[in-house]
């Protein structure tokens, strides 16, 4: 690549599409936030939004909001305007509970279908790498329901194809994975799984947002993901769990909450399942939370997928020639796939004192964050990085490697 000097990125983020989309995040002047992919930063509009809704929709109208501002609604509503950023039909989502739990969800709804029409498949495949609550949460179910079932872990993605096989009842994959950013062919290992007779999960907690998704072009079974990442619903903002048409009828989980039954206000004293996605929900949400992820959606209504997408490969592509040649004279080693078909929205680099050099970044207004083992992460998140902010989070990082200006040794924070 010939050499790229700071003004030529200040002439990229000039003609860039989306630069005017970064005026509606909060950012604090001087930093460089490449962690949006952990917890993203906030939409200005979050704020106002929080005070209507604790001032006027609870303070006054208390009980009234529920059907007066649409409490109830919430999560389908929600779910449909993120729809579109995940390949989904109107109808087939919700925002509701944690990824964990919707995880719990759809695990469980797909090794029930699975027990009736292919009841002696005893597999459940996914990666050792995987984000460990998604494994957690297969391995507490399958011990809860003692039917013998078995975690398949493989430790690379070409091992999927022989993984998958006749006794494979369920694949579980994450989509983009959280550490090292490898992308999965969803549609290829989709068409994969069912040829074998297995059926398909995908988390798409680093994907919503962040990279195209197309569910229901890849054939997806079930899918789950995250509102507090890339799409940036706030800390601890309520997860989504997308259940296509086809299999809406036959979705049972075991969580057979109020907000799931056909008619929650009759009271009635048994269960009876809700047609449709809301039959995914359990019971009462958080509301002052559920609401902040509609301020965020809202900015991805004003752009599209392929335009975010088209940016954050610009992005990354920046970050890892810049870190490469300006300071590849150090102990880094990058972790992301080059192929650019592989890699999701963040760049990832080991270094033997990662976690000290993270610190000594946070330090001087570039936050990114650490990851074991030894693994540096870049989160970039194009509604509001710049190029500008890539250029100077590198020569930042050029600039402790050179003066060795981190501290080993450090005390680990309880969150890296
Ligand atoms: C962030 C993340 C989660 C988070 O789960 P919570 O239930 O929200 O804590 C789960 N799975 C993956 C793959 C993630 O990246």
């Amino acid at each position: 690549m010939t050499a790229m000097t700071r003004q030529d990125c200040i002439t990229l983020d000039q003609q860039d599409n989306l630069g005017p989309l970064r005026e509606q995040f909060a950012l604090p002047e001087g930093m460089i936030y490449l962690d949006g992919n952990s917890l993203g930063a906030q939409p200005k509009a979050a704020l106002q939004r929080a005070q209507e809704v604790i001032q006027q929709e609870w303070g006054t109208d208390l009980i009234k909001s529920w059907n007066k501002a649409g409490w109830f609604d919430l999560p389908s509503r929600l779910g449909n305007l993120l729809a579109p950023l995940i390949g989904a039909e109107a109808n087939e989502v919700v925002v509701t509970d944690s990824t964990s739990i919707n995880l719990f969800k759809a695990i469980a709804a797909a090794l029930d279908i699975q027990a009736r029409t292919a009841p002696t498949r005893r597999t459940i495949v996914t990666e050792r790498s995987n984000f460990p609550t998604d494994i957690y949460m297969a391995e507490g179910l399958t011990r809860w329901l003692d039917r013998g079932y078995r975690l398949h872990l493989i430790d690379s993605p070409e091992e999927l194809n022989q993984a998958i096989n006749q006794d494979t009842a369920l694949v579980m994959l994450t989509h983009v994975n959280y550490r090292s950013g490898y992308l999965h062919d969803m549609q290829a290992v989709t068409a994969h799984a069912h040829q074998q007779g297995a059926l398909c999960i995908w988390d798409l907690a680093h994907s919503a947002g962040a990279v195209e998704v197309n569910l229901n072009a890849a054939q997806a079974d079930f899918a789950v993901g995250c509102c507090y990442k890339y799409l940036n619903g706030g800390p601890g903002a309520p997860a989504f769990i997308w259940v296509p048409q086809r299999h809406q009828a036959n979705f049972n989980h075991p969580l057979s909450g109020w907000w799931g039954h056909a008619k929650p206000f009759a009271m009635a004293p048994s269960f009876e399942a809700t047609a449709g996605i809301r039959r995914a929900l359990c019971g009462t949400q958080p509301i002052v939370s559920l609401a902040m992820i509609e301020c965020g959606l809202s900015i991805f209504a004003q752009t599209s997928m392929s335009e975010i997408r088209k940016k954050s490969l610009a992005l990354t592509e920046l970050f890892i020639q810049l870190v490469e040649s300006r300071c590849g004279h150090h102990p880094l080693s990058l972790v992301t796939p080059r192929t650019q078909a592989q890699r999701g929205s963040q760049a990832s680099f080991t270094h033997p004192h990662g976690y000290a050099v993270v610190q000594a970044l946070i330090e001087r207004g570039v936050v990114g964050d650490y990851r074991e083992p030894e693994i540096m992460r870049f989160g970039f998140t194009p509604l509001y990085t710049r190029y500008v902010d890539v250029w100077d989070a590198v020569e930042i990082l050029r600039d402790i490697l050179d003066q060795q200006s981190y501290q080993v040794d450090l005390q680990r924070n309880a969150v890296t």
